[in-house]
């Protein structure tokens, strides 16, 4: 049978993007169809009124120049192998926390300076500090010395294990540890364990008794080793990149192609129609939508459904995307910053404040004498059901409730109201429409005390269909979701007869 292409991928976020390049780089034919008219999700950037603004994404792990194998380091990897370039800027701070009374910790690249901060706040705990990080340490050591590939293909895990036993039996050990456990055996102080649960849940937006330790090993220890790095021009440079390489190699990507179908035939994923029509068919079909728009709206038959509670459903978020002057930010600023007035409402919607302003290390993102500052708090699109786009009520509620993120902001950037040259809100309605993702979340996440190899891998109930992006292994975050690419781009690869090599 005459195929559209080898492969199709719903959805250019960085997880089918991903997929299509190694698959395409391979010699498999693809063609990815992206609603939107830009590629990239959560880790797009657009372009308004002279800024350019990270849609979502700004802190960014896996570009380190280190060449040693291992399952670290994956976008220079796969940029290496598809030929393409990403210039970045080292970032010496990966977040800068600002705590209630005054707790102020710099996250910086070299892990003793970041350490002593700790250590100067809680003297009495500085054994147990120690030994927390070390576990984090040891955990990526095991993770940066495995070859990235998929759990599924058992080819791939037997010839890890063989070459790998001590490793392969530590890691899948780690797998039942949890990361607020396991900080509890070393550390006592209430105080500092809040630290620690922030420290999850600036990523993972769980406390840390619910995040799993191989997650953390990665969060929180490569940032002191392959570190943090901004792309130049923006997060979007990271989507146009994979494009680029996709093209390079025959690929096509469809950009304002919304897939209104996944059909099946004779029990198998036959291809996709768009909501144009027009339809296309595949040897196998990814889908890079979460789980739930690919099996309760994508996937016609019901048989397939997944109830929301299958997994936990992580919450939206409210972004504020603002031009600034530049004599706001002082000298010396650091560019993402994380801020929790109160510790009995830092998980609550609204508790915490995330800000990033990437123009200081990039100025080409703003104007000049300007920056660019990209704000979001966590929120819930109920909150917004009741609202029509366009409506002045739903204009209204937008302003009330963006401009009290900015005052509270002024905590660490006095005058921030009056400096404003462009003001952009975005509410969960919004997310929730420019993604097609389910009540704009951000994402399935795995019930407290569910081991990490629960979260779903890149295989589905239905015969060539295949999942990628944040709704499988390993989870949430631009690096997580280009290994669940690389996994999914292995297995596929496996399944239609000519393997990947391994990155
Ligand atoms: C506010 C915010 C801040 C974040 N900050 C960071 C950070 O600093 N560092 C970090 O590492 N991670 C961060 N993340 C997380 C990270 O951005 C995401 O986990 C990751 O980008 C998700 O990628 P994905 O491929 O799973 O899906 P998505 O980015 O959601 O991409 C899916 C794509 O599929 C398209 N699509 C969906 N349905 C269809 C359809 N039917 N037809 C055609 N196209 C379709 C969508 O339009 C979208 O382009 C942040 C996320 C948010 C929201």
């Amino acid at each position: 049978m005459a195929y559209s292409a080898d492969v199709i991928v719903i959805g250019a976020g960085i997880g089918g993007l991903t997929a299509a390049a190694l698959l395409q780089e391979r010699g498999f034919s693809t063609i990815t169809f992206e609603k939107n008219s830009y590629p990239g999700g959560s880790c797009a950037s657009f372009r308004h009124q002279g800024y350019t603004f990270d849609a979502g994404a700004s802190v960014f792990y896996g570009f380190s120049g280190d060449e040693r194998s291992g399952t670290l380091n994956l976008h220079t990897r796969i940029f290496n192998r598809l030929g393409v370039q990403v210039p970045t800027i080292p970032d010496p701070v990966q977040i800068h926390y600002h705590l209630p009374d005054g707790f102020e910790v710099p996250v910086f690249y070299e892990k003793d300076r970041f350490l002593g901060t700790l250590i100067r706040r809680f003297p009495h705990e500085e054994a147990g500090i120690r030994a927390f990080y070390q576990e984090l340490e040891t955990v990526y050591e095991i993770l940066s010395a495995l070859p990235a590939g998929s759990l599924e293909d058992i080819v791939h895990v037997i010839q890890v294990g063989a070459r790998n036993p001590g490793k392969t039996m530590a890691l899948a050990l780690k797998t039942f540890k949890s990361m607020g456990k396991t900080a509890r055996t070393y550390i006592r102080d209430e105080e500092l364990l809040k630290f620690i649960d922030i420290e999850s849940y600036s990523w993972a937006v769980q406390d840390a008794v619910s995040t799993p330790l191989v997650n953390a090993g990665i969060c929180l220890a490569d940032r002191h080793h392959g570190g943090i790095h901004y792309p130049v021009g923006g997060s979007g440079a990271i989507p146009a990149a994979l494009c680029e390489g996709i093209k390079k190699f025959g690929g096509e990507v469809e950009l304002n192609s919304g897939v209104e179908e996944i059909f099946l035939q004779n029990g198998r994923a036959g291809g996709v129609k768009l909501t144009n029509g027009e339809v296309f068919t595949a040897r196998a079909v990814i889908s890079n939508a979460t789980v739930w728009d690919t099996f309760n709206r994508l996937v016609k038959d019901p048989r397939y459904n997944v109830p929301e509670n299958r997994f936990l459903l992580a919450p939206s978020w409210f972004q504020l995307y603002l031009g600034v002057d530049a004599g706001i930010i002082p000298d010396g600023f650091h560019v993402h910053h994380i801020l929790v007035d109160d510790w009995s409402q830092y998980n609550e919607i609204g508790g915490t404040i995330y800000f990033s302003a990437p123009s200081v290390l990039d100025p080409s993102l703003a104007p000049n004498s300007k920056h660019v500052v990209h704000a979001f708090v966590t929120d819930q699109v109920h909150r917004w059901n009741n609202y029509k786009r366009g409506d002045s009520a739903y204009k209204k509620a937008k302003e009330k409730f963006g401009d009290s993120v900015i005052r509270r902001t002024e905590k660490i950037l006095p005058g921030l109201s009056d400096a404003l040259e462009v003001k952009v809100f975005a509410t969960p309605l919004t997310n929730q429409r420019y993604l097609n993702r389910y009540k704009g979340s951000y994402g399935p996440l795995l019930y407290p005390g569910q081991n990490i190899l629960q979260k779903p891998q890149n295989s589905t109930p239905i015969k060539d269909l295949y999942a990628t992006g944040d709704s499988t292994f390993p989870g949430q975050g631009v690096i997580a979701v280009t290994y669940s690419g690389v996994s999914c781009a292995s297995y596929v690869a496996r399944r239609l007869g000519n393997p990947l090599e391994y990155l």
